[in-house]
C-alpha cells in the first residue's frame, strides 16, 4: 500500500470525553459489509438494546452506504449506553464499530499530494480544545486514514480561486491558503480586525487574473494585497454597521439552515420535515414575532430580543474563532472537494459568515436561558450546532445557498454582519 502523507494541525487538542453527543447528533450511514458485521454480532435485549427498535434501517440518501444505525425513541443511536459509551466498542472493541464512528470527529481532506487532517466542531471536546494534542496522534490517524483514502491516491484537482477562474496549481493554491492561515496567527491583534482584513484582501484577490500571476509573482501579489488590506481596514469603526435590508433577510435564511436539526419524527417522515423546514424558512425570512422550532436546544424567543441582545462577548471568543477559522483553513474545509466544490474566495466568505451566524445562535441560546450576556458555554454550544452543518449538510452546497453568500458579498454585507455581531 502506498504511503499516505498526512498533514496534522498544530493548534488543536482533542480526546473523546464520552459525552455521547455525536451518537445523538448524527445519522450514521453504513455499508452493507458493516451491516453484515453488526448482524453477526448477535445483539439481543440482554445486551440492553431497547425493545422494538431496529438495529439498522434503510438509508435512502446513499447508494454506497445504503443502511444507517437505528435510533432509540429519544433519537440517540441504538448502541449508545446510558454511561455515554458505545455498546459495540464496549463488547467487541473499537475496530468492530462502523468506520464513520471510528473516524469522528476527524476529517481527511485532499491538499495536493498530501491529506490534511481537520476536526469537526460539532464535538464539544473539539470546541473546548480538550484532550491530547492532535499532532501527537499520528499513529491512530494513519490507521484511520487507510479507511478513507483510496490506495491509489495521488492528488485531486485543486479548487478554483474564484468562480469561473481556471485553477492555479496546488503549490499556488497553498500559497493563498497559507496566507489566509497567517492572517489569524497573531493573538495581539483584535480578531474582528483580522477577519475584516482577511475578507478585504480576499476581495482584492477575487479581482485579480491568474493567467500570468503564478509562483513568486503570486507571493509578491499576496504580500501587496495583505498590506493594502491592513491600510484599508486600519481600525474597527465605532459606527453601527448598516446591513442592507435584503442582507438581513439573507442572513436570517442562513441561520434557519445552520440552526436546524431534524427530530427523529421528522426523519421518519420526510414530508413532515419538508413542511416544517418550509414554515421555518418563511418565519426567518419575515424575522418578526417568535422564532420557530428549529432544534430543542433553541427555545422559542422573540427575534427582536435576539437582535437587541447586544451585551458583549466572553473573553474566550477571540481564541475560539481564531482556532476555528485556522482549523478550517488548514484542513481545507472551506473550498474545493471538501466543501461542495466552492471556489476558494466564495468558500472563504462562507467560512467568514460562520462567525456572525454562530454569534446570532449564541445570542438566541443566551436569551432563551435568560443569561445576562452571552457566556462561553453559550458560544461553544452555538458553534457545535452551526458546525454540524458546515461542509456536511447538502443544502449548503446547493445553488440558492451559494447565491446568498454571493449576494451578501456583492452588496458589502459580510463585513457589516461581522462587525455588527462581534461588537
Ligand atoms: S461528541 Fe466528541 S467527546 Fe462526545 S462522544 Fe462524540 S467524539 Fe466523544
Amino acid at each position: 500500500m502506498p504511503k499516505i502523507d498526512l498533514q496534522l494541525p498544530t493548534i488543536q487538542n482533542w480526546s473523546c470525553h464520552n459525552c455521547g453527543g455525536c451518537c445523538r447528533q448524527h445519522l450514521i450511514a453504513i455499508t452493507t459489509e458493516e451491516k453484515k458485521r453488526i448482524d453477526k454480532q448477535g445483539w439481543t435485549a440482554k445486551d440492553g438494546i431497547p425493545a422494538d427498535v431496529n438495529l439498522v434501517e434503510k438509508n435512502p440518501d446513499s447508494k454506497t452506504r445504503p443502511w444507517r444505525l437505528g435510533h432509540q425513541p429519544d433519537g440517540a443511536c441504538v448502541f449508545l449506553q446510558a454511561d455515554g459509551l458505545c455498546r459495540i466498542h464496549a463488547k467487541f472493541g473499537e475496530d468492530a464499530k462502523p468506520l464513520a464512528c471510528r473516524l469522528y470527529p476527524y476529517a481527511f481532506h485532499p491538499m495536493g499530494s498530501k491529506i490534511t487532517v481537520g476536526l469537526r466542531y460539532s464535538c464539544p471536546s473539539v470546541v473546548a480544545n480538550k484532550g491530547a494534542p492532535v499532532s501527537d496522534q499520528l499513529k491512530d490517524l494513519k490507521k484511520y486514514a487507510k479507511g478513507v483514502v483510496p490506495d491509489n491516491y495521488k492528488q485531486t484537482l485543486p479548487p478554483n480561486v474564484k468562480p469561473k477562474e481556471t485553477s492555479l496549481d496546488w503549490p499556488d493554491i497553498l500559497r493563498i491558503v497559507n496566507a489566509l492561515d497567517a492572517s489569524f496567527e497573531a493573538d495581539d491583534i483584535p480578531f474582528t480586525l483580522q477577519l475584516l482584513r482577511a475578507v478585504s484582501w480576499v476581495d482584492l484577490l477575487a479581482q485579480s487574473h491568474f493567467d500570468k500571476i503564478k509562483g513568486a509573482r503570486l507571493t509578491d501579489l499576496l504580500e501587496l494585497i495583505v498590506a493594502a488590506a491592513e491600510m484599508e481596514v486600519d481600525e474597527l469603526s465605532d459606527e453601527p454597521p448598516r446591513v442592507s435590508r435584503l442582507g438581513r433577510v439573507m442572513f436570517r435564511l442562513m441561520i434557519s439552515v445552520y440552526g436546524r436539526k431534524e427530530t427523529q419524527q421528522e426523519l421518519d417522515s420526510p414530508m413532515k420535515s419538508r413542511l416544517l423546514s418550509f414554515r421555518a424558512t418563511m418565519k426567518f425570512a419575515w424575522g418578526a414575532g417568535t422564532t420557530p422550532e428549529l432544534y430543542e436546544l433553541l427555545p422559542r424567543v422573540r427575534f427582536a430580543d435576539i437582535e437587541a441582545f447586544d451585551r458583549g462577548l466572553p473573553d474566550g471568543f477571540e481564541e475560539l474563532f481564531r482556532r476555528y477559522l485556522r482549523m478550517k483553513i488548514q484542513g481545507m474545509h472551506f473550498c474545493g472537494a471538501a466543501y461542495y466544490g466552492y471556489p476558494l474566495t466564495t468558500g472563504f466568505y462562507s467560512l467568514a459568515m460562520m462567525v456572525p451566524v454562530t454569534l446570532w445562535l449564541a445570542r438566541w441560546i443566551a436569551v432563551g436561558q435568560e443569561h445576562d450576556c452571552v457566556t462561553q458555554d453559550d458560544l461553544e454550544l452555538a458553534l457545535t450546532i452551526a458546525d454540524h452543518h458546515h461542509g456536511y449538510s447538502p443544502v449548503l452546497g446547493l445553488g440558492p445557498f451559494r447565491k446568498r453568500i454571493e449576494y451578501l458579498h456583492a452588496f458589502g454585507d459580510i463585513p457589516r454582519l461581522i462587525l455588527k455581531y462581534t461588537r
